[in-house]
């Protein structure tokens, strides 16, 4: 194929530079914007001090099952990875659980009198349901609180399922859809449950979460962001084009159905007149740049989806052996994990230091948002002092990152409004949206990686057509 067509990709995350490859391959030409000074967006690594330390957006490792992701990832980092077995905690009311939340857990290691109200309030609910189901009356599809009290049971809904979700999304269950869950941690509990409790015991394969457990997670050793990294490299040296530090800030329709895409470059404006545009900046952004403007019912619809922000705050320090696991989750903590990079790998920082990464979510320009890494670290220590974690005299060294836009927020209602909007995108000639935060899915590396091979040969089909 000799095609030379154009097509700007904005954004390079890992979305961004694994679609931007595969046109390269397929014979296009590709561009990318990308407003930050990195490249690898929420699966970078940025590197302060000279390059000493590498810091990730909150840890990340690298699980698939997709061959071909697998055998690209082994071609593009194969000598600089490291396999380790996964080990999570929950921390609630001061006992560590398994991590998603077990039932073998909540019986055994609840204190007996919130084992035995979840027990029976989760019977109480399963009954319910098959009550409604044999009426043939429908459950009715509710926000995430009236979700988790019919599914789990009402008492394991306000002693964990109600707290963990309104600490985690800084919003009330109310305005929550249950869509927030991941599938693999709902079917995870409820196998378990029924497993335990109804003794429904079934030879079906194992959830992504239960896999998670057992395969070998992949690990480069200079920070996740090695993957976009190698990726960005192999686009360049293929003759495709990656603008850094340049946000863009319109796509305007050209009338033969290719874009001018305008962006603002290290103060300088670039306009860059192309056949196709990848989106895989923040939907709601991408509809208020387009031009001529999206119908008034397609930009309110986009002013109702929205993302939560995240906080990691990185504290060196040459104390080992930080936490038992390679991260723990909590519950009424001012963060919501914690994890010990030496876990992950021992070469992301000098030899003789470990790193201890604090995540907090919030929402963009709120408090937190605008806290220093100073302020993180004194509304973190008495936590960390009284979990016998890391004190102050431990901690040689503060770095912060910050992520507006890290998990796309599925309010009560939320579909609708993302259907308005998706269909209205797609529904533009040359133009799609694509990954975690483009598409507003909540999908990890792998399969934005998976994603990003399809659309690319879409648009191969679409433009030679
Ligand atoms: C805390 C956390 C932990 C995770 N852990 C894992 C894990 O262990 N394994 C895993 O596989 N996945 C994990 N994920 C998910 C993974 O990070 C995402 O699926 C993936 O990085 C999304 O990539 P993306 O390219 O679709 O989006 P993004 O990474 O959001 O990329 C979008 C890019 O667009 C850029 N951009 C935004 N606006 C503009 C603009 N106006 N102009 C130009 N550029 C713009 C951004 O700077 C960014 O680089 C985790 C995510 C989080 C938040």
């Amino acid at each position: 194929m000799t095609s030379k067509k154009r097509i700007v990709v904005l954004g390079g995350g890992i979305s961004g530079v694994t679609i931007a490859l595969r046109l390269q391959e397929l014979g296009f030409q590709a561009e990318i914007c990308e407003a930050e000074d990195h490249i690898g967006g929420l699966a970078g690594t940025v590197r302060p001090d000279g390059g000493k330390y590498c810091l990730d957006f909150g840890p990340h490792f690298f699980i698939t099952q997709k061959e071909e992701i697998v055998d690209r990832i082994t071609d593009l980092v194969a000598d600089d990875v490291v396999s380790f077995q996964r080990s999570a905690q929950l921390h609630v009311q001061g006992r560590f659980l398994d991590y998603p939340l077990s039932a073998k857990n909540v019986m055994l290691n609840f204190p007996p009198v919130d084992a035995i109200a979840s027990v029976a309030t989760f019977l109480w609910a399963q009954l319910m349901q098959s009550v409604q189901r044999t009426l043939g009356s429908d459950v009715p599809q509710s926000h995430f609180g009236e979700w988790a009290a019919a599914n789990f049971g009402s008492h394991l809904a306000k002693v964990f399922f109600r707290p963990y979700t309104e600490g985690f999304w800084k919003l009330p269950c109310e305005q929550l859809s249950p869509e927030i869950l991941p599938t693999s941690t709902r079917l995870n509990f409820m196998k378990s449950l029924r497993m335990m409790l109804l003794r429904k015991v079934s030879g079906q394969a194992q959830s992504l979460t239960e896999r998670e457990l057992v395969l070998p997670l992949r690990y480069p050793t200079r920070g996740y962001g090695m993957i976009a990294e190698e990726i960005a490299e192999r686009v360049l040296n293929m003759g495709g084009v990656i603008r850094r530090n340049a946000k863009v800030s319109e796509v305007q329709a050209r009338a033969d159905g290719g874009y001018v895409v305008a962006a603002n470059q290290n103060g300088q404006a670039v306009e860059l007149e192309t056949d196709y545009v990848v989106s895989t900046i923040p939907t709601p952004d991408l509809v208020d740049m387009m031009f001529p403007a999206a119908p008034a019912s397609v930009r309110q619809s986009a002013k109702k989806l929205g993302y939560l922000a995240l906080i990691v705050l990185y504290a060196v320090t040459s104390k080992r052996d930080l936490l038992d696991t390679s991260y723990v989750y909590y519950l009424g903590r001012p963060y919501h994990r914690l994890a010990e990079m030496d876990k992950f790998c021992d070469t992301l920082c000098p030899p003789g230091e470990n790193m201890l990464a604090v995540e907090f979510s919030c929402h963009h320009g709120d408090d937190l948002w605008k806290m220093s890494g100073q302020e993180l670290f004194e509304l973190s220590l008495p936590h960390l002092e009284q979990d016998g974690i890391l004190s102050r005299k431990h901690a040689t060294k503060l770095f912060l990152l910050r992520a507006a836009h890290a998990y796309p927020i599925r309010y009560y209602g939320f579909r609708e409004h993302l259907d308005n909007v998706l269909e209205y995108v797609q529904a533009q000639p040359n133009l799609n949206v694509l990954g975690r935060t483009g598409e507003y899915r909540y999908i990890d590396s792998d399969q934005c990686m998976e994603r990003a091979f399809a659309l690319a040969e879409q648009i191969a089909d679409t433009l030679q057509t």
